[in-house]
């Protein structure tokens, strides 16, 4: 049994099967033994890759996109430029690199970085350090000002619940204890009020999944939108209402059993883009729309041109597969998605649509 099976089997001896929320929390944000706290999990030595690790396009292109939704927004003087879960940094420093020379944008920019990993933190402050950002555990910590916000990946290592649908009422998944190892189960029958709204389209024996956190955070970055303008990028795995089991255990970029070795592998689930623009109101937002068709329009294909005019040999061939990667529908285009937030009176972000 590793340390953190040690840890969790307790707690489960003492109180009783618990939430699969409550299994993610520890297994990924645990303080000495937790997935995110202690490694930086990123890049082809960890367990998974993602898109501004894969170019330096996908960074340059959402910050310039952020920054038009700026100046459409009647370029306020002073705001929060914000980032949820910022990974290594490389997202937000080539957003940076990419807005420099637009005028008053970083005069105006105040940099936030909603971070829980100390280990990725330190990443962060050796590309960020030059922009003084300001580190949060928590979104509500923001300061109240317009706020343009960048969340890539980040919705999808919120702790989620699973819930089958029964005769009447829901059976929610729990994890517990058979033979020393931890294996889920189903807690009774019991009616859920949050899941009124899914008796419509499920029948016995479907499963759904609710994110308490991720429609918290989606509530907080809406109510400031709405308040002081603003715009939210958010990209990430998932569709407008997801159905079916989505947890996910990711170990050496190979899925593995979420329940074998917790902590040592990156869990994550689908975003119900869905309930992060309900919870969102009364921020408007965007139609849900895939990564590629997004980058597409921002531009991506004229910048990777522009860009492999320096390049030759393998650096080439890495860049027209870092392009081909980020956009093309059976790699990453389709399968990620972008929901954008933004006040009402304002256009949408440029390559999106309401
Ligand atoms: N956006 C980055 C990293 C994605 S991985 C990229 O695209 O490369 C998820 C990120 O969210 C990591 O930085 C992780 O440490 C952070 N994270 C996960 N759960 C969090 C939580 N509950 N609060 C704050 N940060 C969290």
């Amino acid at each position: 049994m590793t340390a953190l099976t040690q840890i969790i089997a307790r707690q489960i001896a003492k109180t009783g099967p618990i939430t699969l929320a409550e299994y993610m929390t520890t297994c990924l944000l645990h303080p000495q033994h937790g997935y995110y706290t202690t490694r930086d999990p990123l890049g082809a030595a960890g367990d998974f890759t993602t898109a501004p690790e894969i170019s330096q396009m996908f960074g340059e292109l959402l910050g310039l996109c952020l920054a038009q939704a700026w100046m459409d927004q009647g370029a306020p003087d002073h705001f929060i430029l914000a980032e949820l879960g910022p990974g290594r940094g490389s997202l937000m420093q080539d957003a940076l690199r990419a807005t420099a020379r637009v005028p008053g944008f970083h005069a105006a920019a105040e940099l936030h970085l909603v971070e829980a990993s100390p280990t990725l933190r330190a990443e962060q402050a050796k590309r960020l350090g030059g922009h003084t950002p300001i580190w949060h555990d928590q979104i509500s910590d923001l300061p109240e000002a317009p706020l343009f916000l960048i969340a890539n990946e980040f919705f999808d290592a919120l702790p989620i619940r699973q819930f089958t649908r029964a005769e009447e009422g829901w059976r929610e998944t729990m994890i517990g204890l058979q033979d020393d190892t931890l294996r889920p189960g189903l807690s009774d029958a019991a009616p859920v009020a949050a899941l009124a709204h899914r008796l419509n389209d499920t029948k016995p024996g479907d499963l759904v999944e609710t994110c308490a956190p991720a429609s918290g955070t989606a509530a907080q970055i809406g109510a400031r939108i709405a308040a002081h303008g603003g715009a939210a990028l958010i990209i990430d795995y998932g569709d407008w209402r997801t159905l079916g089991d989505t947890l996910q255990a990711l170990q050496d970029h190979q899925p593995t059993d979420p329940f074998a070795a917790p902590g040592q592998a990156d869990l994550t689930a689908h975003v119900d883009f869905e309930a992060l623009a309900q919870a969102a109101a009364p921020a408007c937002h965007t139609k849900l729309t895939p990564q590629g068709v997004f980058l597409e329009r921002l531009g991506i294909t004229p910048r990777a041109q522009a860009l492999a005019r320096n390049l030759q040999g393998a650096s080439l061939e890495d860049h027209i597969a870092a392009h081909r990667r980020l956009t093309h529908p059976a790699e990453m285009g389709s399968l990620f998605k972008t929901l954008a937030l933004f006040p009402k009176g304002a256009p949408p972000p440029p390559g999106l649509e309401t």
